[in-house]
This record gives C-alpha cells, structure tokens and sequence, in this order.
C-alpha cells in the first residue's frame, strides 16, 4: 500500500521553475558606411528598438511533436463525442477560412510540419474557443455570434493556435509531476480545454477538477497574446482588436463570465500590453469585418438557438450514455469511520493518517481515501481526497479561491462563507466547507483544507460525505486534516 517511488517529486514540485523570457528582439542598424555612427543618431534609433515586435520563445518541451499530434488527435476524438458539432457547411468553412489565413501566418520556426490544424464549429453559444495539441481547433458558435469584428474571432483564434505552435499543452505537461492533478492526456486537453469542457474530456470524475490545475499559467497566457498578436498581424488583422474582445470578455466577466475568462486567466495588463504589441505591429489597411463574417453571423441567426455547453453535455449524456461510458456507483453500504487510524506515506512528498476501515485509492495525481462501498471508479461518496494543484499566486486566500472556482466548474458547489484559519504539517492553512448538488439531486458536504507548498502550489484535501451524515464526519476530516505531515 505504501507507495515510496518517484522519491523526487516533492524536489520536483518544489523546483518547478519556469524558464519562460520573453526576450525583446533587438535590430541593431548597421553602422554606417564609416563605421561611425553619431550619438545624436543611436538616440533616433531607440524608436526603432522600441517598436520591434516582442519575441516569444518557446517554453522546454521533452514531448516529440508526434507526441502533441497523438494527444490532441485523441483528444479531439473525446470533444467530438461530448459535444455538439455544428453541420453547416457555410459557418464551418468561414471558420476554416480564417483558421488558415492565421495558421499560414504562423513565423517559420513554429511552423512544424507534422500538424495538422482542423476547424470546427461548436454548436454552443458559450463564448470559448479551444485548440488542442498538434491543431485541432475548435471555436463555440457564441463566440462568432457575439463578435463585434472578424478581427475579434482572429484575435481569440490566434491567441489559441499560438498555444498549439508554442507547444503549451505538452510543455505544461513536461513539468507536470505526481500529485499534479490530471492524467496526462486529461491533463492536456483540460489545459486547453478547460472547466466544464475539461471534466468531459478527462471523464468521470465526482468533482470537476477543471481550471485550476490543467489551465496554462500566466506566463504561457502573455506568450500566446503577444505570439497571437503578431500573427494576426502577420495575418493582416489589427491586433487591436485582439485587446478590444479581451476587454470586452474581462467586462463580462463579473460573476461566472465566460468560460474563455478562466480558462485563459489574466496574466496582468492584458489588455494593455496587448495594445502596446499592436501599437509595435503597426497593421495598415487591418481586415475587421468581411462580407463573410456578416453572411456568417446572419446566418447563425436563422438556426435554433443553440444550448449552453452544459445543456448540450447533458443532452448528449442521455441519449449516448456519456460517450459509452458508465459512471459505476458506488454501493451506499458503508460502514462509519473506525477510531483506530492508520498512516499512510505518499511518495516523498506527506503522510498521512485515516481511519484504519478506509482505503487507499492512488490515481496519478491524487490519492483517495474511502470505505468500501463508498467508491467506484473516479467517484467516492464518503472519504478524503488529497492532491496538488498547481498555483501560481503565493497567497493562499487566493489559490484557494481559485481551487473553489475549478471545483465549481461543472458542479452545482455552493459558495464558502468564509475561511477558518487553521495548520496543516506545521503550515498555514485554511478551512472551509462547501455543499454541491449530484446530478441525480443528491446532496454532500465537502470540507476543504489547503495549504501552500514552497513554490506556491496548492495542497488540498477534500473530504466528502453525504449532507445527512456530513456533521458526523466533519471531526474525522479534521483529525485526518491534523494528521498531516510533509516529508521533505
Ligand atoms: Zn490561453
């Protein structure tokens, strides 16, 4: 039971650093035919410097490129089963349209010949669009509907193929260790995907363990605005526009907002470097809107109003049975927590404690702990799941926050009232509880316990009963919660 491989994980999540420097490329003018060139002229010069475009180098990546075609292809094959694809051939190859004039507008040396972009429509009217490894791409109908340019689609698609050429998917998933939730290949697509969208693709699983974890970090969200702005440049489009949908999505964004928003999070002045890159660019005669785009928007509007994704993964879920795959229920039997604990170490990375009558449940990137018949495949009812989740922020109000925000993708989670205070493995930690709603209308409370490891990732532990016997259990989740250690 004791699972003591991969002794470097907790070094691993420790270092996981990102080696991610946007350089500014520099064009020294040649000096002059003297070989001299006068103060006064390396003074005029600066302008030139400063209005080179940014270049954005690709983050390391120890896949093979067939690795990002297989992943994303498979990938593909998933979004395709889950979700509404829209038939109308006049709306597909307009997008297809677009895709290629800014896949043919990729620089060179992120032009890798092995993939294979693909454009589709989704027939939601949620405002995302997402493109997986190696290229297919696929854009919501709400996203064409809502757009005030073609230039606005272009700036959401060439911000998404940037991630695909930059090799986002598979770099994120070359620093992903044990404990990093996420398999690789749900890891993947949920990071390009993500929220409602990633819990499909990655499966069954209770929670939805969407944004938080899969999506990219904030330095490969400013990679791909600045690389997408240049190739919509490239494209003969304004990336201004580019920062016009962004801001007009961040407005929208109060509440829930659209899905795109927490998908692809704010790395900081979006908005504003975005125009300071286009300000750089510089398009002239930019293409806004096409007699296409027109056609295209007045056509969505004669079809039937098209479902929320959730609508349309439920939908779906009916009357395919969720892509032929049976959730397994748990069977209800289950015996109350014993007093006697038993300790368990993971990897390098903690031990822990829990009653002696539960079991463990490792997956790849998070362990479980449950009595029998309180869990079945990728679902548990009653018990205590651990795991890391990547973060970023170094405020743990905050990843907390953020690590909320995921669970509630796709379930139906009530808000925390507040954080309790409290130490986990000698670390500050918060405690709070939450309730969510099961699709078959069932009701469980899960209370929540997070604590942040040295380089900012999020350790949590969620346990979860049934809302009738939840206050029976909250003492055992604390005592579990107490029991902590990490092993360093
Ligand atoms: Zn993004």
């Amino acid at each position: 039971m004791i699972r003591s491989e991969n002794d470097a994980i907790f070094d691993r999540l420790c270092h996981n650093s990102e080696a991610l420097i946007l350089h500014k490329h520099v064009h020294m003018k040649r000096p002059n035919a003297h070989g001299w060139v006068p103060s006064i002229v390396v003074l005029a010069l600066s302008s030139v410097l400063v209005s080179a475009q940014t270049h954005v180098t690709p983050p390391s990546n120890k896949y093979a490129l067939s690795d990002d075609v297989k992943l994303g292809q498979d990938a593909a094959r998933e979004m395709r089963a889950q979700l509404p694809i829209l038939n109308d051939e006049e709306v597909t190859s307009y997008v297809e349209g677009l895709g290629r004039r800014l896949v043919n507008a990729i620089p060179r040396e992120l032009q890798h010949s092995e993939f294979r972009y693909s454009f589709e429509v989704v027939n939601v009217r949620d405002i995302n669009a997402s493109a997986l490894p190696g290229g297919p791409t696929f854009v919501n109908r709400g996203m064409i509907e809502t757009a005030a340019t073609e230039g606005e689609i272009a700036g959401v698609m060439a911000h998404e193929l940037s991630h695909v050429a930059l090799r986002h998917g598979t770099a994120q998933a070359s620093k992903a260790g044990k404990y990093e939730a996420g398999s690789v290949l749900g890891q993947i697509a949920g990071a390009i995907i993500g929220g409602g969208w990633g819990q499909v693709v990655s499966g069954v699983s209770q929670f939805g363990f969407g944004t938080a974890f899969l999506r990219f970090s904030r330095e490969y969200e400013k990679q791909a605005d600045l690389e997408g702005a240049q190739i919509m440049a490239a494209a003969g489009y304004d990336p201004h526009d580019m920062a016009n949908v962004f801001r007009r999505l961040e407005k929208e964004s109060g509440g829930s907002g659209p899905q795109w928003m927490s998908d692809h999070p704010n790395p900081g002045n979006r908005v504003e470097y975005i125009e300071e890159e286009a300000q750089r660019l510089r398009v002239e005669n930019a293409v806004r809107d096409t007699r296409a785009f027109e056609q295209a928007q007045s056509h969505l509007k004669r079809l039937p109003r098209a479902p929320t994704t959730e609508e349309a993964v439920k939908q779906r879920g009916r009357t395919t049975g969720t892509s032929g795959r049976d959730v397994p229920r748990p069977s209800g039997r289950v015996q109350p927590p014993s007093s006697r604990y038993q300790t368990y170490r993971e990897g390098n990375l903690f031990q822990i404690a829990v009653p002696s009558n539960w079991r463990e449940l490792p997956n790849n990137n998070t362990v479980t702990f449950a009595p029998d018949g309180a869990y079945a495949e990728g679902v548990f009812t009653h018990g205590i799941q651990v795991g890391v989740a990547r973060n970023e922020s170094h405020d743990l109000e905050e990843a907390t926050d953020e690590l909320l925000q995921s669970l509630a993708q796709g379930n139906r989670l009530s808000r925390p009232s507040g954080y309790d205070r409290v130490t986990i493995g000698g670390r500050r930690g918060l405690r709070t509880v939450v309730a969510n709603t099961n699709a078959d209308g069932s009701r469980e409370g899960i209370q929540v316990f997070t604590a942040q490891l040295q380089n900012g990732n999020l350790f949590y532990a969620l346990g979860v009963a049934p809302q009738n016997t939840f206050d029976s259990y909250r003492d055992v989740f604390d005592r579990v919660a107490n029991s902590i250690r990490f092993t360093e």
